[in-house]
């Protein structure tokens, strides 16, 4: 039975729940189930990765008839969508080797045109002229973390600081995960993020560090990578199948 007093409080509570569940979807429900759900995941993983061998990708291969072969190996802890902080989305996909930093290897996903600013101690950029899924437009690939945490660079010495639109291949090598993060004394976790970039209309890659500059992983990979269609499974090939 709902008294009379009740009622008029009943419109009240339920502005309050929408409130409360606007808040809920949008800003703490991807933090909370990066930090819990994805976090806690890739925790399980990074003690022991030998335990959970059909949790990595496969460097140089390939899903299904994606377009794009894995740039490197290890577990897909943190997807395209996934919240740090609450309110900011992540622009990419980060692959955790398990391995000490400079060991596990990374390569070009597919055949472009390498950058690499004069400044960047661990990120690369390949421009690919036509988007295997959508030919008439230009995307880029983008790799980072490729550093030790004092910023001593893993890339390959072929891409020194400065290179300027150099040819690579699917699968060319360019370097090895690190654990950079722009501060020695707080380093990430050993991996690779990896991100496609969309083009400024004139050449040149956008602000990558924006998720709209950004576009959903998956279909390029073929696997589901944005977060807020796969809230917390285990990303590999094969629960790709079962799904
Ligand atoms: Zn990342």
């Amino acid at each position: 039975m709902i008294t009379k007093e009740q009622k008029s409080w009943l419109p009240w509570l339920i502005g309050l729940f929408l409130v409360f569940g606007f808040v809920m979807i949008y800003f703490l429900y991807p933090w909370l189930r990066t930090r819990v759900g994805r976090a806690g995941k890739l925790r399980q993983w990074l003690q022991n990765p030998a335990a959970h061998p059909g949790w990595a990708v496969q460097d140089g291969t390939t899903c299904g008839t994606a377009p794009f072969i894995f740039p490197t190996r290890g577990y897909i802890g943190f997807i395209w969508g996934d919240s740090f902080t609450p309110g900011i989305r992540h622009q990419g996909i980060d692959i955790f080797g398990g391995e000490i930093p400079g060991k596990t290897p990374v390569l070009a996903v597919t055949q472009g045109y390498l950058t690499r600013l004069p400044g960047w101690k661990s990120s690369v950029i390949i421009r690919i002229p036509a988007d295997p899924l959508n030919p008439g437009r230009q995307i880029w690939a983008y790799y980072t973390h490729m550093a030790d945490q004092n910023g001593s660079s893993y890339i390959s010495p072929q891409y020194p600081p400065g290179t300027y639109e150099v040819l690579v291949n699917a699968g060319t090598f360019l370097g090895y995960q690190g654990d950079y993060s722009g501060e020695p004394q707080n380093p990430v976790g050993v991996h690779l993020h990896f991100s496609i970039v969309l083009d400024d209309g004139k050449g040149g890659f956008t602000n990558e560090l924006k998720i709209e500059n950004t576009l959903d992983p998956s279909p390029y990979l073929g696997l589901m990578l944005d977060a807020a269609k796969n809230p917390n499974g285990i990303i590999t090939c094969d629960n790709q199948a079962q799904q």
